[in-house]
């Protein structure tokens, strides 16, 4: 019978051991590690209520886990909370008043700081305007902002009088965002003028205008303006407000609402690499909880940290890890407006110089753009100051691992390879600081998730063969929904394998139980009956020198039911090694079978300048199929224009 099981063929034998300081400070030790693992498993609800009495509560949960009519779980019911509380009201009594909370640095090189005091009385002035606009709890706020300093005023705002909160990435089109506005109808929109990117102005405002023409008055009453790049905008009366008049003569003192620990916080879509973005559904109590418990772990936060996500505020890495989790832990938080290359490839680096940053958390894309330009641009800068560095949002690979850990790590910081989902809220599969690390592998799962691999019945798939990945037990930050539609999110998540969440993506688990991701099920070819995960052959393709990024789909064969076809972008220079490019077509495919083994047979490999990529800044694999096969390529409201 068909088991669903993938091949899996990639074997990195390179381990890297943490340094005796590392270990020595780490927020998760050895004996606490040990400690955890041993509650979690014996206890996981004990093991999570202790994690939830970290927090500030309002009142204490009547239950810790209310698992009564799965798959809608309910973690700390009864509870009463806030997580804008614990990210920043608590703050204000303590030495972190005056500590830097945000650094913010717009595109043309402006910077502007908020102490977390500055930063709650900015929150608390939109709070009363926002109050009196009529906003009240559970009404919708979608904000379409770029990483401004207002992005994270708004959310926490927003947060702070009970109102569900929608992001919505500011490079999304009108149609996109009409959408959404239709699905969530929210009451306030807040936007800007405009905004930079890569040295453009970007017109924000007007395509607020379009998504909203026609549009019914009983949704988006009012659309907040705020002022960035001093565009001409229509003001269209009485509906629009500028954000600086709005808030000038409010209060900086507002109560906090007190919230049901499973009243909604956000509904955030996700990035669309395999089909229509789902809006998930996303509560307090449980997710300030796991959020918080898993960035002190990962991420190993101290007070004098300097954190940097390359995340825009608008994906869930932006919710979880670049505002909520670091300002619940006191943070730091580095918000850098525009593009991550502009005015050249060092910018990045510039940044970390600038500030000093200890933390960098990124993603594979960006690290592969950044290796395409080399290690000289690294090398103008003083990055001394990093101490740890992540990666989240696609398979990393052992090469762009490895260059990032050296060139950027100094072959000495802990690189984190941090699996998870927009559904899952928090960090669930990654290495801590004091764990041995294998380039290309994201460690093992937390302390009290417990992720695994199985094949198409849920069975364990066992040590070394690729299946699907799933998670057994609840989790307190786990996604509650899909916005009305529970059905669809019974369907997508928890009714293709029995009794557990299915996570959509396939990985190996090798024999000390370290996870390899291999790309996404519905992207899984299969070759005379060998089950591939694209991400293994895209790893031994960029593995080569000559190969800077790459992409696998399956195509139709006549003997093998499906081949590979390879699309890749090659390295500068690619032709001082190769005469022609049939060589250097022949020279990869050698390359893979070489690497992979003799029956990963490639049928063709074409070169682009670039791949196709979702806003987020993911490998777009089902529009390179659907220019291959003919097929329907699907929603493509998230393709990247580049
Ligand atoms: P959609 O669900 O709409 O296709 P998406 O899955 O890209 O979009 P996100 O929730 O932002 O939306 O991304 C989660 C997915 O990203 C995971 O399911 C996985 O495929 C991939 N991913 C995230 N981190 C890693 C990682 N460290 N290693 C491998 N894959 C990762
Ligand atoms: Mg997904």
């Amino acid at each position: 019978m068909e088991t669903g099981l993938v091949d899996s063929l990639l074997r990195e034998e390179r381990v890297f051991r943490p340094q005796p300081q590392v270990v020595r400070e780490a927020n998760m030790g050895q004996a606490e590690l040990k400690a955890a693992q041993t509650l979690a498993r014996q206890d996981y609800r004990l093991f999570w209520e202790e994690r939830a009495a970290e927090m500030d509560w309002f009142a204490k949960w009547d239950q810790v886990l209310d698992d009564s009519n799965p798959p809608f779980y309910k973690w700390f019911s009864g509870g009463k909370c806030n997580l804008v509380h614990n990210a920043l009201d608590r703050h204000i009594l303590t030495v972190n008043k005056n500590k830097l909370a945000v650094i913010w640095e717009g595109e043309s090189g402006e910077c502007r700081k908020y102490t977390y005091y500055e930063l709650y009385r900015e929150v608390c002035r939109l709070a009363n305007a926002l109050r009196g606009l009529g906003v009240q709890k559970g009404d919708r706020i979608l904000i379409y902002l770029p990483p401004l300093p207002e992005t994270v005023i708004t959310m926490l705002a927003a947060a702070k009088i009970g109102a569900v909160q929608t992001l919505v990435f500011a490079g999304y089109s009108a149609r996109s965002l009409r959408e959404r506005i239709e699905s969530c109808r929210p009451k306030i929109i807040v936007t800007a003028d405009g905004f930079y990117r890569n040295g453009r102005v970007i017109n924000l405002k007007s395509v607020v205008d379009e998504a909203l023409f026609g549009e019914d008055a009983d949704c988006a009453e009012s659309v907040i303006v705020v002022h960035r790049a001093g565009v001409e905008t229509d003001m269209v009366e009485p509906r629009d407000l500028r954000y600086e008049d709005l808030i000038r003569q409010e209060s900086p003192q507002a109560p906090t609402e007190v919230m049901d620990a499973e009243d909604p916080l956000f509904l955030l879509y996700t990035s669309g690499a395999t089909g229509k973005p789902k809006g998930l559904l996303h509560t307090h109590g449980g997710y300030m909880v796991g959020v918080h418990a898993t960035y002190r772990w990962v991420m190993d936060v101290k007070p004098t940290d300097l954190y940097l996500c390359t995340a825009d505020p608008g994906w869930i890495t932006g919710h979880s890890y670049v505002v909520f989790g670091p300002l619940m832990a006191g943070t730091t938080v580095v918000l850098y407006e525009g593009h991550p290359l502009y005015p050249q490839a060092d910018r990045l680096w510039a940044i970390v110089a600038r500030y000093g940053v200890t933390i960098l958390y990124t993603t594979p894309t960006l690290i592969r753009m950044l290796m395409r330009y080399g290690s000289q641009y690294p090398r103008k800068h003083d990055l001394s100051t990093l101490r740890l560095l992540g990666s989240v949002g696609e398979p990393i690979g052992p090469e762009p691992w490895v260059w990032f850990h050296k060139y950027i790590g100094r072959s000495e910081c802990p690189l984190l390879d941090t699996w998870w989902q927009t559904e899952t809220g928090m960090f669930m599969v990654s290495p801590l600081p004091i764990s041995l690390l294998k380039p290309g592998s994201a460690g093992r799962p937390l302390p009290g998730v417990e992720v695994d691999v199985v094949d198409r019945h849920g069975n364990p798939a066992g040590h070394d063969k690729g299946g699907f990945v799933v998670i057994r037990k609840p989790w307190p930050a786990m996604a509650r929904t899909l916005w009305n539609d529970d059905q669809g999110y019974r369907q997508a998540y928890w009714e293709k394998i029995p009794g557990v969440y299915f996570a959509g993506d396939v990985a190996r688990k090798d024999e000390d139980g370290y996870f390899w991701f291999q790309g996404r099920a519905d992207d899984v070819l299969n070759i005379g009956g060998h089950r591939i995960g694209p991400a293994e052959v895209e790893a031994a393709l960029t593995a080569h020198k000559s190969v800077v990024e790459a992409a696998v789909i399956g195509v139709p064969d006549s003997i093998k039911g499906e081949a590979a076809k390879c699309f890749v972008v090659r390295a500068e220079g690619w032709n001082k090694d190769y005469d022609s490019e049939d060589e250097l077509i022949m020279a990869l495919k050698a390359h893979v079978k070489r690497e992979l083994g003799p029956f990963v047979s490639i049928r063709a490999i074409a070169f682009r300048e670039q791949l196709p990529h979702t806003k987020s800044g993911k490998i777009l694999r089902r529009l390179l199929k659907a220019e291959e096969t003919g097929a329907a390529p699907g929603d493509l409201s998230s393709l990247e224009e580049e």
